[in-house]
């Protein structure tokens, strides 16, 4: 298929975009990578009247470490983020998910504003903002506004941008751990995740002092599972604690059956997948100095 007709702007910069999508009328769209907004154009699922291409801004790709933060500009590729030594020193969650983000063509290409801004609930980075707690810096005709990452994220391929809002940058907290896990199931290596957990814990003198979860592929959005995290922290480590961990995370979601796996697949790739991610974590713990 073939898109309808649109108009076509490159401004150079965020103000010119802005104004470009004010002047659009509501029926102007951001593109960045162009990796999900093109197939919703050929499709004719998405008709706007004018695409504001972001790629002439200069200064919306970068990865910086700003104290205990890292700050991602919303134009920076998959790939970069895959590759990045900062990431993987400082947000190793994130460096060890990026690969199963799509295909590696679809990484050279693809954003990470344009990835929280589709707002797939099977997309690693919207789960990656929600497990790091991450603040979405967005830019509009009202200026510029911080939105958390777990209010960004309004239901599935929605978030709660004003129209002509564009995101410009995410920052993701560094995480005090002595251990973590990513693990996703995916019916194709970089296929979208039928499931996926990510978890970090920090050790005390007996059991755990903190722990962080989220999970996605079992919601509309992805999800941050704070209760799960206290109960957590508020159990003893033994050799059952894995299962029970298990129980406790698939008791807090409620997937739907879709098209690419029933809701009792879903939960029971999750309970799978958080028994070994919590091992995992665990077992990094004992590691750590
Ligand atoms: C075959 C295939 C497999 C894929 N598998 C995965 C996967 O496993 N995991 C995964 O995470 N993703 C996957 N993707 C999606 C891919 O990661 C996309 O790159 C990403 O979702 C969108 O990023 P983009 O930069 O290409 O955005 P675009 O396609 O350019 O835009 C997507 C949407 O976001 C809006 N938008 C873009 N940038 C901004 C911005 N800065 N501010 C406001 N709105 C903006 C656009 O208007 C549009 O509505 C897959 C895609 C394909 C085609």
């Amino acid at each position: 298929m073939k898109p309808a007709k649109f108009d076509y702007v490159l401004p150079a910069t965020l103000d010119a975009a802005i104004e470009a999508l004010v002047a659009s009328n509501g029926e102007g769209k951001v593109l960045a990578g162009g990796q999900s907004l093109l197939p919703l154009l050929n499709f004719r699922m998405a008709r706007p009247a004018v695409l504001v291409d972001l790629n002439g801004i200069k200064g919306l790709s970068y990865i910086e470490e700003r104290g205990d933060r890292i700050a991602i500009g919303a134009l920076t590729r998959h790939r970069d983020l895959e590759h990045s030594p900062l990431v993987a020193s400082r947000l190793p969650v994130m460096s060890a998910a990026m690969r199963h983000v799509a295909h590696l063509a679809i990484r050279n290409r693809g954003t990470i504003g344009g990835s929280l801004s589709h707002a797939d609930p099977a997309a690693e980075l919207p789960m990656l903002s929600a497990f790091y707690d991450a603040r979405i810096s967005v830019q509009g005709p009202a200026g510029r506004r911080t939105i958390a990452a777990e209010e960004f994220f309004v239901d599935a391929l929605t978030n709660c941008l004003e129209p002509s809002e564009i995101v410009v940058e995410i920052e993701f907290p560094v995480l005090d751990h002595d251990g973590w896990a990513f693990e996703e199931v995916a019916r194709r290596f970089g296929d979208f995740a039928l499931a996926s957990i990510a978890v970090s814990v920090r050790r005390a003198q007996s059991g755990l002092k903190d722990a962080r979860i989220a999970v996605m592929g079992v919601a509309d959005t992805p999800l941050r599972l704070r209760e799960a995290e206290q109960e957590l922290v508020a159990m003893e480590l033994n050799d059952r604690t894995p299962d029970r961990f298990s129980e406790i995370v698939v008791s807090k979601v409620s997937p739907n059956d879709d098209l690419h796996a029933s809701a009792a697949y879903r939960r029971h790739l999750l309970a799978q997948l958080s028994r070994r991610a919590l091992k995992t974590a665990l077992a990094a713990t004992e590691r750590a100095p």
